[in-house]
């Protein structure tokens, strides 16, 4: 009998082609374009919003919108809760969204543990290859907290608790194979889901709160759902 590792090695050749024509589908039919055509009164709202927080609100919404069309075709669905227990990086303003939306206090992470929205932006702009650095530590950070449950994780249920707040990486986080065997959580092994390429969206969060500072979620809510 095929062990997991053996199945998870035999999918991914299989799983890349998948994600290759759901992408091209999506493109060639014109649905990518519609759904952030709809979109676009979020993105409007976004550019009257009075605050930060209101208009990272609405953009994240305008990501969801943009996304629909793409989580039609994707594997993951509700209860699934394998990304959740990998990094998340979010912005203080979306922690504070979060914490409106739970009644959690969001924690002050110090710099150590987090960049400054700015400096990430015209980092990539004017220093690529510090910024290739600087991913190359972010993926070792990332992976120390691989297995954690993310703190809004209700995890008897596999559901988020704060699903209609929950932060822009989550909105993005999309497995365009047909099920969820490349998301299983094996600690320690590199298996390349092929993922939604969110970057653009997530960039126009981002570029919309650049005072923000960028940290994992658990930084910022460092008690767990009980
Ligand atoms: S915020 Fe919700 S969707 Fe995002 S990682 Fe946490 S539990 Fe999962």
């Amino acid at each position: 009998m095929e062990t997991l590792t053996e199945r998870v090695a035999s999918r991914i050749p299989q799983a890349q082609e998948r994600a290759r024509i759901k992408v091209e589908q999506l493109t060639a039919s014109g649905r990518a374009t519609a759904a952030v055509a709809s979109g676009q009164r979020l993105h409007a709202a976004a550019a009257r919003a009075s605050s930060v927080r209101q208009r990272v609100m609405w953009l994240q919404r305008f990501v969801s919108c943009a996304v629909e069309p793409v989580q039609v075709v994707s594997a993951c669905t509700a209860g699934c809760a394998h990304c959740c227990h990998l990094a998340v990086p979010i912005t203080d303003v979306e922690a504070a969204l979060l914490a409106n939306a739970s009644g959690r206090q969001a924690t002050r992470v110090g710099t150590d543990l987090s960049w400054r929205v700015a400096d990430l932006i015209a980092m990539a702009r004017d220093r690529p290859e510090a910024m290739q650095r600087l991913m190359a530590e972010h993926d070792v950070r990332s992976r120390a907290v691989v297995g954690e449950p993310c703190p809004f994780l209700d995890r008897a249920g596999g559901m988020c608790t704060v699903y209609d707040a929950r932060p822009t990486a989550c909105r993005t986080h999309l497995n365009l194979d047909d099920d969820a065997l490349l998301c299983r959580l094996d600690i320690g092994t590199d298996v390349p889901v092929p993922l939604f390429d969110g970057r653009q969206l997530k960039a126009i969060v981002l570029s919309a709160q650049p005072a923000a500072v960028l940290a994992d979620i658990r930084a910022f809510f460092p008690e767990r759902t009980p």
